[in-house]
């Protein structure tokens, strides 16, 4: 079995796990991301298309913004037609200023994979079989499987970036998990069942 070892082991190479990459080796933390998927098809993928001002703030935070500020579109409003009259909604004004911009996941996605080749970073995509073990000790351990390898990453810490149904989830005991959700009063409407009442003339 191949030996390996860092500080953070993530596991998932999404936005959430390209982004910690980078906030961690800024700050001079060494990691390692593994991610099931060749990284090309993780490149390819279509997802999310605005970015809110927080998330702006964290990609410059991370230096990863220059290619965001050149060829993001920056929206300040947005219309709405109603029975053929256009109302804006200024969300700049009602917000104090900020503002959504319109860049794809899959450029934030790019960036973050360029960021990570240049500084030299490892990321290593199409492993299998991950198993995480020892969670609760002070050297957990990621085992996987590459190319036909085994490997095994011993760590401080791992980083369960690899999404909902992924493994890092199923491998806390039930009995650990804590869930943090932020719910906003006006997306509880937005994902009410009841068809919509619709104006008509
Ligand atoms: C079709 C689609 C459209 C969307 N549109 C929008 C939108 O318009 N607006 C919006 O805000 N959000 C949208 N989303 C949601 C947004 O894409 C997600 O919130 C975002 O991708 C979450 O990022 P993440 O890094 O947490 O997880 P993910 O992007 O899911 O990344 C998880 C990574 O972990 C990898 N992985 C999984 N299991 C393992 C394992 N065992 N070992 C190693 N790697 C593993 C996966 O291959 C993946 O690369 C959309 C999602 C989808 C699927």
């Amino acid at each position: 079995m191949r030996q390996l070892s860092t500080a953070v082991a993530i596991v998932g190479s999404g936005p959430a796990g390209l982004l910690l990459g980078q906030l961690l080796h800024r700050a001079g933390v060494e990691n390692v991301i593994l991610e099931r998927r060749p990284i090309a098809r993780v490149l390819a993928r279509i997802r999310a298309g605005v970015l809110e001002t927080g998330t702006v703030r964290l990609l410059e935070e991370a230096g990863v913004a220059d290619r965001l500020h050149r060829e993001g579109l920056v929206h300040t409003g947005i219309e709405i037609a109603v029975e053929g009259e256009r109302r804006r909604i200024d969300l700049a004004r009602l917000t104090g200023g900020r503002h959504v911009t319109v860049y794809g996941q899959t450029e934030v996605t790019k960036d973050l994979v360029q960021a990570r080749k240049s500084a030299g970073l490892p990321l290593l995509d199409e492993v299998e079989d991950v198993r995480l073990l020892d969670l609760e000790s002070d050297r957990p351990r990621v085992r996987f499987r590459r190319l036909g390898e085994e490997h095994e990453l011993a760590c401080r810490l791992v980083a369960g970036c690899d999404g909902f149904r992924g493994v890092s989830r199923a491998s806390i005991p039930a009995d650990r998990l804590r869930t943090f959700e932020r719910v906003y009063p006006s997306a509880g409407s937005a994902s009410w069942c009841e068809p919509a009442p619709w104006p008509r003339s």
